[in-house]
């Protein structure tokens, strides 16, 4: 039996079942039930998904007509959900998009829609300072092969990153500015802070939040030295960006004889791509100290600091020991000092009393005495 879909140039032949694994190019599943195929090209789609018209009216749920468009990255106007598309439907007339899923379901049971509604996500658009236009809030749909081939192809990434924290947003609730391809974590946008007063890397002026759209020069962030999208933290004398997360970003100043400046210790989330002055490597996940006017680097083992040494201030011997979280608490203290600690840099560490102390807490005891 063959079949004329209105997305695909070739006739697609109906099978029962499979071998292969094939995504539906309607809906996105994953087949493994009655199915039309064109074996040559792995397109298939679902008999139900295959079924849909190329265009649908329903005036109770909305006046106009809206037909099928292929490939296409939206937020859905049912659903709010943000993803790549190979058929979508979309209003003649305005601004209106339906995913295939939210289509099907309100050609087949207009109840389906509130359960595809798993969250509370009526339509909200918000100004926010971190960009000059509305921002949409969705929810970012995991990705599907066809839709990471889509981002690909219309975003040249189909990694989703939140422009704050610079972390995926999949299947996270966030902020969207669509034509400006700019995504920002619910979370991230309602802690983001309206200034970063001393910022470890830039403790002496003010950072001031700088949105930017289509910029020409590319923007690099002085503190991790990497790109910068839509963003960021400004500093308006140095003229210096920073990513939100590095304008944040937990560390402490130290003092070392290897260096003439103090040096910052970095952890993972920062350091990436950064290689050691002393053994030259790069990819490992140990912290480094840091000069980032110099750009001097290294790894704390890779510098005369005692691995292991008696304190006046604890009974047992502390060891330099690599980035650890003792729980997952969020909340780390140095027991020294009893202030905050990152847990992506090396401390001096006592097992037998979980003791954990900032590095150069305990240097700077030691060198007084
Ligand atoms: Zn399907
Ligand atoms: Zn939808
Ligand atoms: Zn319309
Ligand atoms: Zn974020
Ligand atoms: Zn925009
Ligand atoms: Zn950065
Ligand atoms: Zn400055
Ligand atoms: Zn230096």
């Amino acid at each position: 039996m063959k079949f004329q879909h209105f997305s695909h140039h070739h006739k697609l032949i109906f099978r029962e079942a499979y071998e292969e694994e094939y995504e539906c190019a309607g809906c996105l599943d994953v087949i493994n039930g009655p199915a039309y195929i064109c074996e040559d090209e792995g397109f298939a789609m679902h008999k139900v998904c295959a079924a849909m018209p190329p265009q649908i009216q329903k005036d109770a749920f909305h006046p106009h007509p809206l037909k099928f468009k292929l490939v296409d990255i939206i937020v859905c106007d049912a659903c709010r959900r943000f993803s790549a598309n190979y058929i979508i439907y979309k209003c003649i007339y305005c601004e209106f998009n339906l995913d295939f899923k939210c289509a099907v379901a309100i050609i087949n049971d207009e109840n389906e829609i509130a359960k595809r509604d798993d969250e509370d996500l009526r339509r909200t658009t918000t100004p926010h300072f971190s960009h000059p236009h509305q921002l949409t809030r969705c929810k970012v749909s995991p990705m599907s092969e066809l839709g990471e081939n889509i981002f690909k192809t219309f975003w040249q990434s189909s990694k989703l990153k939140c422009v704050a924290c610079k972390l995926e947003v999949q299947g996270t609730l966030s902020f969207i500015c669509l034509p400006c391809k700019f995504l920002i974590h619910e979370s991230c946008m309602n802690d983001m802070p309206m200034q970063v007063l001393s910022s470890p890397f830039h403790p002496h002026h003010i950072l001031h939040p700088r949105p930017f759209f289509n910029a020409r020069e590319q923007v690099r962030c002085y503190a991790c030295r990497k790109k910068v999208n839509g963003f960021s933290f400004y500093c308006n004398t140095c003229d210096a960006d920073f990513h939100v997360s590095c304008a944040k970003y937990r560390t402490r100043a130290t003092k070392h004889s290897c260096h003439p400046h103090n040096l910052l210790q970095l952890g993972k989330s920062i350091i990436k791509g950064i290689s050691c002055h002393a053994c030259g490597r790069k990819t490992c996940n140990d912290s480094i100290f840091s000069c980032r006017k110099c750009d001097f680097n290294v790894h704390p083992k890779c510098i005369p600091l005692p691995s292991s040494f008696e304190h006046k201030r604890h009974l047992h011997p502390l060891t330099l020991t690599s980035p650890f979280a003792e729980d997952d608490s969020r909340d780390y203290y140095c027991d020294m000092c009893e202030t905050e600690r990152n847990p992506e840099i090396h401390v001096y560490y006592c097992a037998e009393c979980n003791y954990i102390a900032h590095i150069d807490c305990v240097l700077s005891e030691v060198r007084q005495l």
